[in-house]
């Protein structure tokens, strides 16, 4: 059976978080978590980077740095996972939902001006795939309408933007605040785990304290202060060292994980681009591709559901991926704003391929074959 995910080891997890045990503080905040944030900050220039147990938490920590509350309404794409809109939903903002572009799953930027009023608050964009939103022309709506933008780079790990000017950044690092994760399904992983990042310096007090349960004590362990307390509301958001150890072992490779990765995407492509039945990943000129995830677009969900049955008939696992969320079981009745087409569409047709560190060129060869077959 060729799988749709598999988790890859570098070797060294294990052996760094026995270096994490024998150090008898394994608890968050330690040697390991310091050393993984401080990489982040060099590597991708976010001003400020946090490690939480997963990106869920971290943009449960957005919505609370952002004061969300139940007066303000936080536009989101629908195409996207629950976490995107579950995080401010727990501080009983209104979701408005926006659309896909018809050809690519991110938010179409040229709708979102008409989704605001005076009620909005946020924007979180997601950077499906790892491939960048159109963030120069969210950012120029976000400042003239004074909004917060909230990157969900869940997926988004070493992939870069660059504006018309030239300048490059990487993702998490334009909005004023982002989320990664470290879940076993994205490109560097430590099973359950996720990262703050704070780009608007404002932000990086408060978020050290929401972090350490309402309390300074990250302030109390650089010495700024004699004694620590309760100064706000918070939860317990980092990971114990255990995690971050197992992180910094993927860190370490994370140049050698990307190339493979990539190596992978760019076989799919070239196997499958003069196929006509499908659409391939479009990737705007502005944007990187941090070869996260290979999708195809099937015409119809009736040609989705046969492709994933004549692979899975031969033992190959291809999956499809979110339900809008504007129609889900639990937002249905509150959502406000109409048809949102491409996210269905997408809802329907977009199925994604088996792309992993391990995954051999003889079993890649396999899938483009039976997909170019069928
Ligand atoms: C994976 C993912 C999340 C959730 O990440 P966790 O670390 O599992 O909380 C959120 N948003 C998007 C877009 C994701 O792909």
């Amino acid at each position: 059976m060729i799988p749709f995910n598999k988790p890859y080891l570098t070797g060294k997890e294990t052996k760094y978080i026995e270096e994490a045990v024998a150090t008898g503080k394994i608890s968050g905040n330690g040697v390991f978590t310091q050393k993984c944030q401080k990489f982040f900050e060099e590597k991708y220039g976010f001003k400020k980077a946090l490690l939480t147990t997963s990106c869920t938490d971290a943009l449960e920590m957005c919505a609370i740095l952002a004061d969300i509350n139940s007066r303000d309404e936080v536009i989101v794409p629908s195409y996207t996972f629950v976490s995107s809109a579950l995080a401010f939903v727990r501080q009983n903002a209104h979701i408005v939902f926006a659309d896909s572009y018809p050809d690519n799953p991110n938010i179409d930027a040229d709708k979102i001006e008409n989704l605001i009023t005076e009620k909005t608050k946020a924007i979180v964009v997601v950077h499906y795939a790892g491939i960048a939103c159109d963030m120069e022309k969210i950012l120029e709506i976000a400042q003239k309408h004074n909004l917060i933008i909230i990157e969900d780079a869940a997926q988004a790990i070493d992939s870069f933007y660059t504006f018309r000017d030239g300048t490059k950044k990487a993702l998490g690092s334009i909005g004023h605040l982002g989320a990664f994760s470290f879940h076993e399904t994205k490109n560097i992983i430590a099973g359950e785990g996720g990262m703050l990042t704070i780009n608007d310096e404002k932000f990086i007090n408060r978020a050290e304290i929401i972090w350490e349960k309402g309390t300074n004590r990250s302030m109390f362990f650089r010495g700024e202060i004699n004694k620590y307390g309760w100064v706000d509301t918070g939860s317990s958001f980092l990971p114990s060292e255990i995690i971050s150890a197992f992180l910094w072992a993927q860190l370490e490779n994370i140049d050698s994980i990307q190339e493979k990765r990539l190596a992978i995407w760019n076989r799919y492509f070239e196997g499958l681009k003069d196929n006509k039945n499908f659409s391939l990943p479009q990737i705007p000129d502005y944007a990187t591709n941090n070869a996260h995830m290979f999708f195809i677009i099937c015409k119809d969900l009736n040609c989705r559901t046969e492709l994933i049955k004549k692979l899975k008939e031969n033992e190959i696992l291809a999956v499809f991926h979110y339900l809008s969320l504007h129609k889900s079981e639990f937002y249905a009745e509150k959502h406000s704003n109409g048809e949102l087409a491409n996210s269905d569409h997408f809802e329907d047709c977009l199925l994604r391929l088996p792309l992993y560190f391990e995954l051999n060129e003889t079993e890649q060869q396999k899938i483009i074959d039976i997909i170019n077959k069928f």
